[in-house]
């Protein structure tokens, strides 16, 4: 398996050397077992990564001016499902940053309507940024990085792009890089309007450094008081802690042009080098049916509150995963009834399982030998799905697929087998082992940290099947008509108490189980 790979890979990276004259070469590194698509290539090529087994990430995160939405938590929650593959599927160390641009035009106003500070605006947005990633089970980035506490960095990496020739400082002293200067610019996205603005040399021109306007927030620098541009403060930022090569760096595709753009350009100008970012990776948008993209400047954003006040983060994560990461996601009540669905048929699963394993409801003899081989099947399948650009739809295909087997064969009477419920335990194992990796269930890992929680969830059921057993029973006398009634009603009190806390009980033939429910806004 091991001998196919290196063939593939080699195969690959042939066919990869003969496009690395044009826009984009394949970095002299660790290859892994990874393939992603590279826009630059225009193919789908081996992560081949600057240090072994590890890989540096570099996440444009955001502006703090306003609160989250839906929008943010998609893009975030598909490259949580990368990272997590990376990471828990093919044990690569990833080390990721993620920039908070804590200074800004949007920031300065919203401070000025509340006559306040930018940065307590800032602020109070970045804690609710990364507090909402927390509630969707979003991992935080290994290192946040605020602008405003770059300052120093900017200021030396932009006076050494003038120094290096790329940059000028205009009459206003701001500081613009100039692009006329630099031939390698416009690599990743086709020539754009530009930007016309006083005191340029060329409108293609972008600026460095923002010459302080009267009231505004400023730092002191070599040119006049002033602030960094958008763009310099993640190639400062980045570099600092990764230097000249950057494994992965990744946003929305709205960042693609100018920001990416500029940023690789600037970038190379300061390192002298002809490639800085070795993958740049976009998600697609979140929008709603019919419109362009969730944003705050269309009116057209749902809060990630009101998301979860219908849906679970597990349902968020899933309707990701049925998704390519760089395909948008068109956002509709029906895209999510079937999300949901497939979450409830993950859920399901999982707890007819344990039911069998536990010998509760009619046991049926399964053929494990089948159920094995299936089992096998879908555990190359997904890995090969995981290791080719991250295809997480194509991975809940076939773990769909293996469920369905399994189901029927659950449901199967199959004469003549021993039965040892071994491939059911191996298949509910390897289900719930890979969900977990892919970030699902957070808080069912909490609780299984736990296994007093589970067993004294079982005992209370084990009370509650004798008490109903006893309550349908012809034993008890036919006067005690009202007692047997309040039985009764105890027993579904019990149970819509624990679906209120997030529990779901399930009656079956002549026990009960209890699964964590699907949504939040049950009973
Ligand atoms: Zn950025």
């Amino acid at each position: 398996m091991l001998n196919s790979y290196l063939r593939r890979s080699l195969g690959q990276i042939r066919r990869v050397s003969d496009l690395s004259s044009k826009k984009w070469k394949l970095p002299a590194g660790h290859p892994t077992n990874v393939d992603v698509f590279n826009r630059l290539a225009d193919d789908t090529v081996n992560l081949v990564t600057n240090f072994p087994n590890s890989c540096n990430w570099y996440c444009c995160g955001p502006t703090v001016y306003d609160s989250p939405h839906l929008g943010h938590a998609c893009c975030y929650m598909q490259f949580d499902l990368i990272r997590r593959i990376l990471e828990d599927v093919h044990g690569i160390n990833v080390i990721m940053l993620m920039s908070i641009t804590d200074i800004d035009d949007k920031i300065i106003n919203e401070a000025n309507k509340r006559a306040s500070h930018f940065q307590e605006v800032a602020l109070q947005y970045e804690q609710e940024f990364f507090d909402s990633m927390s509630k969707v089970n979003i991992k935080p980035p290994s290192l946040s990085l605020r602008v405003s506490q770059h300052i120093e960095d900017i200021i030396q990496f932009i006076s050494k792009i003038i120094n290096n020739g790329h940059g000028y400082v205009a009459d206003d002293r701001s500081v613009y890089f100039s692009v006329d200067n630099f031939p390698r610019y416009g690599k990743l996205s086709p020539a754009q309007e530009p930007e016309t603005a006083a005191g340029k040399q060329s409108n293609r021109d972008f600026a460095l450094w923002k010459a302080a306007k009267p009231g505004e927030p400023y730092w002191d620098s070599p040119w006049g008081r002033g602030r960094p541009g958008w763009h310099i403060e993640c190639s400062a930022m980045a570099s600092k802690y990764f230097g000249s090569s950057v494994d992965i760096h990744t946003g929305g595709i709205d960042l693609l042009f100018p920001h990416h753009e500029n940023e690789e350009a600037q970038s190379c100008a300061y390192h002298g080098c002809d490639q800085w970012v070795n993958y740049w990776l976009h998600s697609g948008h979140l929008h709603l049916q019919g419109q362009e993209k969730m944003s705050k400047s269309l009116k057209n954003t749902v809060s990630i509150s009101t998301f979860l006040e219908e849906y679970s983060p597990d349902h968020l994560r899933t309707l990701c995963m049925l998704v390519p990461y760089r395909n948008g996601i068109e956002y509709s009540r029906d895209v999510m009834t079937n999300a949901t669905s497939v979450y409830s048929k993950l859920n399901n699963f999982l707890s007819d399982c344990d039911a069998f394993i536990r010998g509760v409801g009619p046991k049926p003899i399964v053929n494990d030998g089948i159920l094995l081989k299936e089992l096998q099947r879908a555990q190359e399948n997904i890995r090969n799905c995981l290791s080719s650009d991250f295809n997480t739809n194509g991975a809940m295909t076939d773990l769909l697929n293996l469920m369905s087997r399994t189901t029927s064969e659950l449901n199967s009477r199959s004469e003549g087998l021993q039965n040892t419920s071994f491939s059911v335990i191996a298949i509910a194992n390897y289900v719930k082992n890979l969900l977990g990796k892919l970030g699902f269930f957070a808080n069912r890992q909490i609780a299984d940290q736990s296994t007093q929680v589970d067993d004294i969830l079982q005992a209370s059921l084990n009370l509650r099947t004798s008490v109903r057993g006893l309550a349908l029973s012809n034993s008890m006398p036919s006067e005690s008509r009202e007692v047997k009634k309040s039985l009764l009603t105890a027993c579904d009190v019990f149970r819509s108490d624990l679906k209120n806390l997030g529990i779901e009980i399930k009656d079956r033939a002549n026990a009960s189980t209890w699964t964590f429910s699907t949504s939040r806004k049950q009973g």
